[in-house]
C-alpha cells in the first residue's frame, strides 16, 4: 500500500531523515514509535506532503506521490493531525469537508450522496450525538473522534494519524484506538500512525517502525520491534518487557531510579 524507499528529508543544516525504507501492507494497523527528536513528525510531513523530500520514493499504490494531485492523493489517503483546526464550524459541516477532494470544480451544492456519506461515519463515529455543535466547543477526546469521522467521509484506503490519543485520558485513548481497530479489521483499512505511548503500540498495531536519530532502528512485529534491549538502546531507559496477561501482546514496565538502585 505504502512504499518509503531510501527517503532523504528534513530541514537542511538541522536535522535530516537519513535513507528511511518502510513498507506498509494493505491491510496492516501500522505504528511509528521512537523518543522525542527521532524524526516521526518529520516522516509523517513528508509522507503528507507537507515537507519535500530531497531524495528517495514515496508510493501509495506502487504510484509515486509527487506525481499525484493533492485531490488524487486525498481520495486515496486522509490525514489526522494533532492540532485540529477547530474554528467556529458546526461539526456536521466539518464532517462533511471530507468530501471535498470528489466535489467538481464549481460546484456549489453538496451532492445528496456526499451528505450520506458524511452521515454514515459520523454515525460509525458517534459524533452525530454533537453535530450540531461547533467545533471550537467540543472536548479534546471529540475533536479528535470528529476529524476522525472526517478523514473517514474522504473514503481513503490509507489513514494516517499523528498521535491520535495524546492528551487524552485512558478511556478516550482506548476509545479511540477500539475504533481504529474495528475500521481496520472490518472496513480493511490500513492504518499508519505515530503513536508515543509503547505499551498502546504493542496491544493495538500488528506492525511497528521504531524510529533513532532520523534512521530506522528496527522494524517489524510489535514483539519483535518491543524487547528491552532495542528499548534501552533507543530510548537510553531501563524498562521491563513482559506479557500482557490477557492478550499476550508486549507490555513494558518502567523502574524508578530508586527501586534500580535498590536492585
Ligand atoms: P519527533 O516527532 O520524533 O519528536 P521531529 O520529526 O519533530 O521528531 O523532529 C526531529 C528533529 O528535527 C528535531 O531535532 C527537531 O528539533 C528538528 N526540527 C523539527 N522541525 C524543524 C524545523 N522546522 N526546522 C528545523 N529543525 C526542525
Amino acid at each position: 500500500m505504502l512504499k518509503i524507499k531510501d527517503l532523504i528529508s528534513g530541514y537542511p543544516g538541522s536535522f535530516m531523515l537519513d535513507r528511511i525504507n518502510v513498507a506498509i501492507s494493505k491491510g496492516a494497523f501500522a505504528g511509528i514509535i521512537g523518543p522525542n527528536g527521532s524524526g516521526k513528525t518529520t516522516l509523517f510531513k513528508t509522507i503528507t506532503g507537507d515537507l519535500k523530500l530531497k531524495s528517495g520514493k514515496i508510493l501509495l499504490d506502487e504510484k509515486d506521490t509527487s506525481l499525484m494531485s493533492s485531490r488524487e492523493r486525498a481520495k486515496k489517503m486522509a490525514i489526522v493531525t494533532q492540532t485540529i483546526d477547530a474554528a467556529d464550524v458546526p461539526v456536521d459541516d466539518y464532517v462533511l469537508m471530507g468530501r471535498l477532494p470528489y466535489k467538481k470544480p464549481f460546484q456549489l451544492l453538496d451532492k445528496k450522496e456526499d451528505i450520506e456519506i458524511a452521515k454514515k461515519y459520523m454515525q460509525l463515529t458517534g459524533v452525530d450525538k454533537y453535530k450540531h455543535k461547533l467545533m471550537n466547543r467540543l472536548s479534546g477526546g471529540e475533536q479528535q473522534m470528529a476529524a476522525i469521522a472526517r478523514a473517514l467521509a474522504q473514503e481513503p484506503e490509507l489513514l494516517l494519524l499523528d498521535e491520535p490519543t495524546s492528551h487524552l485520558d485512558i478511556s478516550h485513548q482506548v476509545q479511540i484506538l477500539n475504533l481504529l481497530q474495528q475500521l481496520n479489521e472490518e472496513l480493511g483499512l490500513t492504518i499508519l500512525m505515530i503513536i508515543h505511548d509503547l505499551n498502546l503500540a504493542g496491544e493495538y498495531c500488528n506492525n511497528l517502525v521504531m524510529l533513532n536519530k532520523g534512521r530506522v532502528h528496527i522494524s517489524g512485529s510489535p514483539d519483535e520491534v518491543l524487547n528491552y534491549k532495542d528499548i534501552e538502546e533507543v530510548y537510553k531507559t531501563v524498562v521491563i518487557t513482559q506479557k500482557n496477561p490477557l492478550s499476550g501482546k508486549p507490555a513494558i514496565f518502567l523502574v524508578s531510579g530508586k527501586t534500580l538502585g535498590n536492585v
